[in-house]
């Protein structure tokens, strides 16, 4: 939104325009947020429109509005409440968002002092607490009033609701006889999640973070739904006194505690901006253990002496500021990395943290894509993070913007527990405990229980059932993710058992919208006509991954029949004959060969197809006519240049004779075809004592001479 117009090349005429389109914006996000404790844009958002105001106020300094967007705080009090008016207005702090910042506020201060580098400033540094404002006023050491901000100047009466909340002390001891104490009313994360389930429980709305339930909470026309409410309350600051409460920032504090308040006891004494930043540092780490909200650290001089000297801006004091944290940005504890399976079988490693809230959204999650990516990794091999791996363990900094799935930007290696170990992903799938396999070339380890494994099952079925596999009338993908919803089918054998187990059962068929008693007759009997299969759909089928229809038939035509296919998948392992022989068939690589291998290797996967080969009947598959041929199952290997024909034509015509064409020379090689530049394939025929002819002595004997 900031690069709609730059403000150097902005017209006096567009900064009329640009000013009145932000104070509409930010007055009606001021009421979503304060009045209606539903902020309909983001934190970050507005503090960046609310600079960009400010920047061309500066640029035009006789253009800014009568209703400038500078000179709010908060927004008017709604309908509902009664009004107060601040004996002292409730002020906003105006904000610094990084180090050069912090800086600049100390060298404003002392330039407005008249202070030299080296005369001593100190200041104070404290959270600063994410919930809602508060004035408590006593007279004579008792609670008379506890009002909101509201616009700074009137905010809403909530004394009734103020009282049920237990930090906030009903009588002071000792106090001045007028005392407005000043803090923030918040809600812890435990209670927030309390909270929030209770609601959810309750059918009532959830909210969307601690702030808003806070303010929700405590702005509630009847003060019983506020005592119902674990709200708290930290005092930080005062406004209408009676008798100072001391000469420094730090000793009202403290008085302040005395008196009975919660005080932040985080709060600490700074020599300047360094130890400033360095606090800033610690509590930005500390952030998500705190158990409860804070989106920045809060600066103040000191000596209040020196406070009432620098006096105010319009709205915000000069002697105090806000230092943010990156909107979108924030560190955390990694509590353990749990595996989710995809519903095509990819592991992806999940961050579970300690809950933070980035951007006004509480963040427990975090995506860690894949196991390279957890040790620093991009898939191109080159570093992420500096290299820094994730452990379990860890302090890590989330990244979340808009609505992108978080992410973890960076790792404290400082904080790294001693006996923190490196993540190893699992090698088995956490749904099924079949074998989690990477292949070369890919990030993503994928469970190989395809049949078998419930976090797959529906697109697997899906797969079983579509046109180039079963394809069977009547059900289709929908109606595959209805009967498995309704655990009617689990497995592809579940579907050949559907007319036996649900014979009963028609009836709950018949009810079912969109199926009468015919039409699941009609089902059943096109289940029965699949219980004839050709064997390149049924291979198909499966699913087995990089087994698409075409390789299907390749294996179909290469074996012949269901029992040779499964049997040498079942015994095909790397090096052997099955193996040589699998890798053989013109069209398989060696990837594919290890996805057939390693399917065929897992018991319960074999058990299901087991199970769904028990109903059916697997026609051979259609082999060509080879009778008279002299080279039918014979084992031939082509080798060196070949003149008269491709090597594909080669093949095919070979295959189309009943030979079995090989890319090797191995023992059970019958003949070798060798053209010119045949080199250590001929060798080794020659040692084996393997026929070898020319291309004319293979085109004489195949009769096409
Ligand atoms: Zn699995």
């Amino acid at each position: 939104m900031t690069d709609t117009i730059k403000i150097d090349a902005m017209t006096r005429d567009q900064a009329v325009a640009e000013l009145a389109r932000l104070a509409d914006i930010l007055a009606r996000a001021n009421v979503a947020y304060h009045t209606d404790d539903a902020p309909d844009i983001s934190d970050a958002e507005y503090d960046q429109l609310k600079r960009r105001n400010a920047e061309i106020e500066a640029q035009f300094p006789d253009l800014k509005r009568d209703d400038s967007p500078s000179e709010q705080v908060g927004a008017p009090v709604a309908d509902g409440f009664s009004k107060v008016t601040h004996a002292v207005a409730m002020l906003s702090l105006s904000n610094a968002f990084d180090d050069a910042d912090v800086s600049e506020f100390d060298t404003r201060i002392r330039k407005y002092l008249g202070l030299g580098a080296d005369t001593a400033l100190s200041y104070t540094a404290e959270p600063k607490i994410d919930g809602l404002s508060l004035s408590l006023r006593y007279e004579d050491g008792v609670l008379t009033q506890a009002a909101t901000r509201g616009d700074g100047a009137v905010g809403e009466n909530v004394t009734a609701n103020a009282r049920t909340i237990d930090d906030i002390p009903a009588t002071l001891e000792r106090a001045p006889a007028i005392l407005e104490v000043r803090g923030e009313v918040y809600m812890s994360h435990p209670d927030f999640e309390a909270l929030n389930d209770r609601q959810a429980a309750a059918g009532q709305k959830t909210f969307a973070n601690p702030r808003n339930a806070a303010a929700g909470s405590l702005r509630q026309l009847d003060a019983n739904i506020t005592r119902a409410r674990p709200l708290r309350f930290f005092a930080y600051a005062w406004g209408a006194l009676s008798d100072p409460l001391a000469d420094s920032q730090m000793g009202a504090i403290e008085r302040l505690c005395a008196l009975g308040f919660q005080t932040n006891p985080l709060t600490r004494l700074c020599d300047g901006p360094e130890e400033m930043i360095a606090h800033y540092k610690l509590i930005e780490q500390e952030r998500a253990t705190l158990g409860y909200d804070i989106d920045g650290v809060v600066y103040k001089v000191n000596e209040l002496g020196l406070q009432s000297r620098l006096g105010f801006r319009s709205t915000t004091p000069r002697w105090a500021v806000a230092h943010k944290f990156p909107a979108e940005l924030a560190w955390t504890r990694l509590d353990a990395i749990d595996i989710q399976v995809g519903r095509t079988g990819a592991l992806s490693p999940v961050a579970r943290l300690t809950p933070v809230t980035v951007g006004g959204v509480v963040v427990s999650n975090a995506t860690l894509h894949n196991e390279d990516y957890i040790a620093g990794r991009d898939n191109k091999g080159e570093q992420i993070r500096d290299g820094k791996d994730i452990r379990v363990g860890d302090w890590v900094q989330v990244y979340r913007a808009g609505d992108v799935i978080p992410k973890v930007a960076d790792v404290d290696l400082s904080k790294r527990l001693k006996d923190a170990q490196p993540y190893i992903m699992p090698d088995r799938c956490p749904e099924c405990n079949s074998e989690a396999v990477r292949e070369p070339g890919d990030a993503v380890r994928r469970c190989t229980g395809g049949l078998i494994c419930p976090a797959q099952a529906v697109e697997k079925l899906k797969h079983f059932v579509s046109r180039a596999a079963f394809d069977i009338d009547g059900l289709g993908a929908k109606q595959v993710e209805q009967f498995h919803s309704d655990k009617w089918i689990a497995e592809p054998a579940d579907i050949f058992t559907l007319r036996d187990r649900y014979d009963t059962g028609l009836q709950q068929l018949k009810n079912r919208e969109g199926w009468g008693e015919k039409s699941a007759a009609n089902l059943f009997d096109a289940i029965d006509d699949r219980r004839n299969i050709g064997l390149g759909r049924m291979i198909f089928a499966l699913g087995i991954r990089h087994v698409g229809e075409a390789a299907a038939n390749l294996l179909a035509t290469h074996y012949g029949t269901w029992d040779a296919f499964s049997t040498a998948m079942r015994t095909a392992e790397e090096g052997n004959d099955a193996w040589d022989d699998l890798l053989s068939i013109d069209g398989v690589g060696a990837v594919m060969a290890g996805s057939l291998a390693t399917t065929f290797n897992q018991e319960a996967e074999i058990a299901s197809i087991d199970r769904l080969v028990a109903h059916l009947n697997i026609e051979e598959a259609v082999r060509p006519d080879t009778s008279g041929s002299p080279v039918a199952g014979k084992t031939v290997v082509f080798t060196g240049t070949l003149e008269k024909m491709t090597r594909a034509e080669a093949k095919a015509r070979a295959e189309a004779l009943g030979a079995k064409v090989s890319g090797s020379v191995s023992a059970k090689t019958d003949l070798l075809v060798a053209g010119p530049g045949a080199g250590s394939k001929a060798k080794k025929a020659a040692d084996l004592g393997i026929e070898t002819i020319d291309e004319d002595g293979w085109l004489d004997l195949i009769g096409a001479l």
